[in-house]
């Protein structure tokens, strides 16, 4: 496909997504500036990246650091917000502190421990969400990352007070197993919640990322800030990421 099919290609889906979120927030009477759209760019090529720079995108997300970093270099003239949304290695800390915004699946105070050192060797500061699962025991860990709803608080806090790091909120993704599997709206309103007690100690902790492709309505309805699209807006990905 060539560049300008590819344009006009993420244009249309964009354009579906941003109907979706505007149809959203009207059903649950917010403002559209409440929502902000990250799209999800894992396992594409930094020329998408390019274009939705070009068609007004402002935040991208990646879950990879080996495919993130390389794209992050090509892409660093573009006014753009790096997520970053994967499993985090404290290997892979230093390369994410190089090019991420916000490091939104922060899951363990080992984690936090190598953030903040990166951060501050970078003299960079690094927004941080804790990654909450729930499919977790109160004080388990998720199977694809996060941490228990027990083990937000102490996470929270340990954030807040980390040079180069600024608590920034939560990010879950819904669940597959476990009581809230198939039940995404119950599964963002107890992000919600959880959001609000976080929000008693930390009130600038005020960003909840929740609802992607499939479920992004319920995450509006439910009161999330950032919705992280990838499939609605690139396409079904090529291979798992
Ligand atoms: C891939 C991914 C998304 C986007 O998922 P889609 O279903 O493609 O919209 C959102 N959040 C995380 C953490 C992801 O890994």
């Amino acid at each position: 496909m060539g560049m300008t099919d590819r344009k006009a290609q993420l244009a249309a889906n964009l354009a579906k997504v941003e109907a979706r979120i505007d149809a959203a927030c009207a059903a649950a009477g917010r403002k559209r500036e409440e929502v902000t759209l990250i799209v999800v760019t894992k396992t594409y090529p930094a020329s998408d990246v390019r274009i939705l720079s070009e068609l007004g995108v402002r935040h991208v997300a990646e879950n990879r650091d080996q495919d993130a970093a390389p794209k992050a270099a090509a892409c660093s003239d573009l006014p753009l917000a790096w997520h970053f949304v994967g499993q985090l290695q404290t290997n892979k800390v230093r390369s994410v502190v190089g090019y991420a915004d916000v490091v939104q699946s922060v899951d363990r105070s080992r984690l936090v421990t190598a953030l903040s050192k990166e951060a501050a060797r970078a003299q960079r500061e690094v927004g941080c969400l804790i990654q909450v699962a729930l499919d977790a025991d109160e004080s388990g860990r998720g199977a694809r990352g996060g941490v228990g709803p027990g083990g937000i608080e102490e996470l929270a806090d340990l954030v807040a007070g980390a040079p180069g790091l600024r608590l920034e909120g939560l990010m879950t993704v819904a669940p597959l197993t476990g009581p809230y599997a198939g039940r995404q709206r119950a599964a963002f309103d107890r992000l919600m919640e959880l959001a609000t007690l976080v929000r008693r100690s930390h009130p600038a902790a005020n960003m909840v990322s929740a609802g992607m492709s499939a479920d992004l309505e319920q995450a509006v309805a439910a009161g999330a800030t950032h919705v992280r699209v990838g499939t609605a807006v690139l396409g079904v990905r090529p291979r798992l990421g």
